[in-house]
């Protein structure tokens, strides 16, 4: 029984290595660590951009509206932006393919995009978003009762964050949901947060390669982050609050290096005047351009 199952064990092992083999040179590594890219020519032709959120379908249906500034909606401040950017990119790097996973105002449900994302075999995926703090609560005297203060407890917006945030989709399942919740959301839809890859344990060896394929991606979504956030603080002089590995499920499903960009924070005034100026949006998309066009360098490099 035991040693049926080890044999059984080697098998699945061999038969891992010989798939991770075949993978690999569809998916490269960081170039300086994996040598086996050396002859494969590999190329960024595919970028997905992901303008988050969305207004409600004319045919009705669940949607995410996204964070309210002032006088300015998330929904609208993404979908300029990524406008911007599928441009820039066109324009930046003619061989590369843009596509969007939404051209309009109305929103397209997180698995949807994700499926955009991996029919068009995308090799990078960009989601832009606007972050926001929510309310805090605080208590104020209202009155006095017998030479007593009364209290009432009352929400007042938490205007104190600022800056640029870059999530990557975390493989641990712990992790705080709350950002998922908070960016995946789908009015009267809950849910979707535990509905995850993780369904797929009958075959054991299809979970093993989906988290090797995971991890890999994990690593590339990462320095992608590393490199935007470089831009945006370093030539832009953002305030930034680094790459966060989080659950954020349109990333959960796409099947490549996949970056959330948190542009800023529609709720802070500053920020909110940042990210509906033309000189904000064109600095936002500059960074990104500039740091994908480094990322593509760095992988396609191992080609030549
Ligand atoms: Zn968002």
């Amino acid at each position: 029984m035991k040693n049926k199952a080890s044999k059984k064990l080697i098998l699945g092992l061999s038969t891992l290595i010989v798939y991770l083999t075949l993978f690999s040179f569809k998916n490269p590594g960081f170039p300086k660590t994996n040598t086996r890219l050396a002859d494969t020519g590999f190329k960024i032709r595919t970028i997905v951009v992901d303008a988050g959120h969305g207004d409600r379908p004319p045919q009705g249906g669940r949607f995410s509206p996204g964070a309210p500034g002032t006088y300015s909606f998330e929904r609208n401040v993404t979908l300029a932006i990524a406008r911007k950017l599928q441009d820039a990119l066109e324009k930046q790097l003619p061989q590369v393919k843009v596509v969007m996973t939404r051209q309009d105002h109305y929103d397209v449900l997180w698995g949807k995009r994700a499926d955009i994302a991996n029919a068009n075999h995308g090799d990078i995926f960009i989601s832009i978003h606007c972050n926001s703090l929510p309310d805090k609560t605080i208590r104020e005297v209202v009155g006095h009762k017998h030479h007593k203060p009364v209290y009432k407890t009352v929400r007042v917006p938490d205007r104190s964050g600022r800056g640029v945030l870059l999530l990557v989709y975390s493989t641990d399942r712990i992790g705080p949901q709350n950002e998922a919740i908070r960016e995946n959301e789908e009015i009267g839809d809950d849910n979707q947060v535990v509905t995850s890859s993780e369904n797929k344990a009958d075959d054991p060896m299809a979970a093993i390669m989906l988290n090797q394929m995971k991890n890999k991606y994990r690593k590339q979504s990462i320095h992608l982050a590393d490199l935007i956030n470089t831009e945006f603080t370093q030539v832009d002089g953002r305030r930034s609050e680094g790459v966060r590995e989080q659950v954020v499920l349109v990333l959960d499903h796409t099947a490549m290096p996949s970056v959330l960009v948190e542009t800023g924070y529609i709720n802070n005034h500053e920020d909110e005047d940042y990210l509906n100026s033309e000189k904000g949006q064109d600095e936002i998309v500059a960074s990104i351009v500039r740091a994908i066009q480094k990322y593509k360098d760095e992988v396609e490099e191992v080609g030549k």
